[in-house]
């Protein structure tokens, strides 16, 4: 069966090796970050609706999990803003139903927690993920350059709700751009608002991949680290960059055009490197290589070097 819904296992820096599922068109989502790995917002929108048959998603599911794969999540991403879809909470529902041993997360950017019927639907996922770079507005702005109607508190509001009413583990992501979200004021803004929001980890995350403003520059290391010991909190820690243990002996199992397509379907997402994709489909990168030469006869593939390599992308 080719997916449409679904693509990965990824090997997913925060998650580890972790199913995606994506319930709304390239590039529909309610900000339109300077360091989104999808490029830029076609739809920037805060409407809720829904995007695709759900009777299609959980046909994929059913299928994808009836081989009882291997997996630490089943995450909701991709190349948008999952809880814009209106069907995220009966596929939850579905998923820990039919397949309670699997976890699910939510990526999120946190946008939409204001409204009760959002956080009502996430509260079976296990793990949620919402995303908090500035509690300013001009700075909120400047990163995120949101739909209108949202504003920073709005966010910090929205999960402090949502910390009261939901017994999973939320991960607070604070996405860190060198020079922007790093002075003193504003560490000391994301410090309070955390402390509302009691996230059971804050996770400093940084660019891993081309952004969709070249400006965007990656935090390094040691600013991450000095950035943790100004919050001064306990849970904060930063994203460890990837890294991969490939086994050189892997080989090609399954049919040509399904790992073409998975190829696609990865790269058509994010930005990939050769061992980004080897450590999501456990193909060699000889053979990554063949099925990208494939891809490029009837798609455009664009290549960005990178402090971790050649990323793959295809723009839309
Ligand atoms: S990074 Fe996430 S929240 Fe920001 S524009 Fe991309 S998909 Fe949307």
């Amino acid at each position: 069966m080719q997916y449409s819904r679904l693509f990965g296992p990824v090997h997913s820096r925060r998650l580890g090796r972790s199913l995606g599922i994506d319930l709304v068109p390239f590039k529909t989502c309610t900000y339109n970050c300077v360091y989104c790995e999808c490029g830029p917002t076609t739809v920037e929108s805060i409407e809720r609706g829904e995007f695709f048959p759900i009777r299609e998603v959980l046909a994929e599911l059913r299928d994808y999990l009836s081989g009882s794969p291997e997996l630490d999540f089943i995450t909701f991403s991709g190349s948008g803003e999952p809880t814009l879809s209106s069907s995220i909470g009966e596929v939850i529902r579905f998923l820990k139903d039919s397949y309670p041993s699997y976890r699910i997360a939510v990526l999120t950017n946190g946008s939409l927690f204001w409204r009760p019927d959002v956080r009502g639907e996430l509260l079976p996922a296990d793990v949620i993920l919402p995303t908090l770079s500035s509690v300013f507005d001009d700075t909120f702005r400047q990163i995120h350059r949101p739909a209108p109607g949202i504003s920073a508190m709005q966010i910090v509001e929205g999960l402090e709700c949502f910390r009261k009413e939901y017994t999973g583990q939320i991960w607070l992501e604070i996405f860190v751009i060198p020079g922007i979200n790093t002075r003193p004021e504003e560490l000391d803004g994301l410090r309070a608002a955390i402390e509302r929001i009691h996230p059971d980890r804050v996770q400093l995350n940084t660019l891993d991949r081309p952004g969709s403003e070249d400006w965007v520059q990656p935090a390094s290391p040691e600013e991450l680290e000095r950035i943790r010991g100004l919050l001064g909190l306990t849970g904060v820690e930063a994203v460890e960059p990837v890294r991969y243990e490939l086994s050189a002996g892997s080989t090609m199992t399954g049919e040509w055009s399904d790992a073409v397509a998975r190829v696609h379907e990865l790269i058509r997402r994010r930005p990939c490197t050769l061992d980004d994709i080897s450590a999501s489909t456990d193909l060699p990168r000889r053979e990554i290589l063949k099925i990208l030469r494939e891809i490029q006869a009837g798609s455009i593939i664009e290549e960005k070097r990178e402090e971790r390599g050649i990323f793959y992308f295809c723009p839309e």
